[in-house]
């Protein structure tokens, strides 16, 4: 029997678990399990065949006690309300364990961004900003990209806030374009920060990553990146899964002795998609989209969707498999975190493995605000300091208090935001 999940309700009781275990008192716990601010509205955009189409978009911001709103635009089809509740929850904690001065927030859009033509994707994307305006900002929220939205998107947002606003406002939104305010290294830095995280706990078992072997699903902007650094640095990833628009299925791509990353990017299109039959003759074999977990590989790397790793799946889990590196938000449902911990892997969780992209981000506003941008070498150094810091301050309480990697994380964050809403007199 499958059971659903609503990413939303795991957010909660991740967050019930933790905060009973910190003792934190009622109120602060009913405040900080919900957001503080939600807006839900629509977006009416002319489409190319002089038809009008109503869009529904979402705006959340969970907790701004830190800083202002932090967090990406989904565009999905499948977008819904409980989905950016989740994500804007997941951001207060991740911006609090990278300790980077941002609250958390989300937004959404439904709809099939492949399905839309690129003048009706500028048109959403200006719509949606034409709706929530006055409540962006960088010194309120400031939205970035997210599945389904790209750079060339945040530039149509950020001009069509400037339009509005009638000045430059770079630190509106984060993500966009090299040259357009964009920071270097932001393409790079979700995934990288994976592995930033990834070889930091390595480092610590004392493996040299040439020795490791890793399956993977994604293979869009997180996926690729975390890939490539990590067969950079010697592992071999055996396996990738990814979702192939042309016939609506997901395949898993397999090489025994090591996928060439640059070769497959080589072959994928603009949505993270390989291509299967040049794939094919490149020697891969194909095998159903779920065989990604089933590999005999040292890690897993979920990069792509949430409520991936469920009790469902978990015994198809090799038990060579040592490490869960988190690369996607929320892709383990809080009723397998008891099989995780009792097989001895270790959990490197989503709002610590891929904070790098929130990050960079924060880099890029800062540069924004200054009006003067770093290098790629500089960007890349910081990203490195902060990730392998917020590790090893994890690591360490984990150690320390025989603590779950996930709920250490947990510990350090909700600490951290209860304080601030404890400092400002809120609760
Ligand atoms: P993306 O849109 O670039 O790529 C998504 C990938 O998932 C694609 O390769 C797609 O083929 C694959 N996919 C979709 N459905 C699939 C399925 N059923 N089976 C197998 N593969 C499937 O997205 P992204 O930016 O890489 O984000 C991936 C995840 O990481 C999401 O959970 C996102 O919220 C999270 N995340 C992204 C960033 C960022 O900076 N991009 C930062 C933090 C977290």
């Amino acid at each position: 029997m499958s059971t659903t999940y609503n990413p939303y309700e795991n957010a909660q009781i991740q967050f019930d678990n933790v905060a009973k275990s910190l003792g934190l008192d009622g109120g602060m716990c009913e405040f900080l399990r919900v957001p503080q601010k939600e807006l839900h509205f629509t977006i009416p955009v002319k489409m190319d065949n002089g038809t009008t189409k109503t869009f529904q978009g979402f705006r959340v911001k969970h907790n701004i006690a830190r800083g202002p709103a932090k967090g990406g635009i989904r565009f999905h089809p499948h977008e819904t309300a409980d989905t950016v509740r989740a994500l804007a929850m997941w951001m207060t904690w991740k911006c609090a364990t990278v300790d980077i001065p941002l609250g958390g927030g989300k937004g959404g859009i439904i709809c099939d961004p492949p399905s839309l033509s690129a003048g009706e994707m500028e048109r959403l994307c200006r719509g949606y900003v034409r709706q929530i305006w006055n409540q962006l900002g960088h010194e309120a929220d400031i939205p970035a990209p997210d599945v389904g939205s790209n750079p060339q998107c945040m530039l149509w947002m950020m001009d069509e806030y400037e339009t509005i606003t009638g000045a430059h406002y770079p630190g509106v939104i984060t993500g966009k374009p090299v040259g357009m305010g964009g920071s270097l290294g932001r393409t790079e830095a979700t995934g990288y920060g994976c592995i930033y995280v990834l070889k930091s706990l390595l480092n610590l078992k004392g493996i040299v990553p040439e020795s490791t072997t890793a399956s993977m699903q994604g293979f869009g902007n997180v996926a690729e990146y975390a890939a490539r650094m990590y067969t950079e640095l010697g592992g071999k990833v055996i396996a990738i899964s990814c979702w192939n628009q042309a016939d609506s299925k997901a395949y898993t791509f397999r090489k025994a002795d090591g996928c060439d990353i640059v070769q497959l990017v080589g072959i994928k299109d603009a949505f993270g998609s390989i291509d299967k039959e040049k794939a094919m003759e490149l020697g891969y074999e194909v095998l159903p989209g779920d065989a990604w977990i089933t590999q005999d590989v040292d890690i897993l790397m979920p990069c792509a969707l949430e409520n991936q790793i469920t009790p469902a799946v978990f015994p198809s889990i090799s038990k060579q498999v040592k490490i869960l590196m988190e690369g996607a938000n929320g892709p383990t449902t809080p009723d397998c975190d008891p099989l995780i911990k009792d097989r001895g892997i270790t959990v490197l969780p989503d709002f610590l493995a891929n904070a790098g992209g929130v990050t960079c981000s924060y880099f890029e506003q800062v540069q924004n605000n200054m009006n003067y941008y770093w290098d790629k070498v500089e960007v890349l150094e910081k990203l490195e300091y902060a990730m392998t810091k917020a590790f090893r301050a994890v690591h360490e309480l984990s150690e320390t208090k025989s603590l779950y990697m996930r709920d250490a994380a947990y510990v350090i964050a909700i600490e951290r935001v209860a304080n601030a809403v404890k400092l400002r007199g809120w609760i």
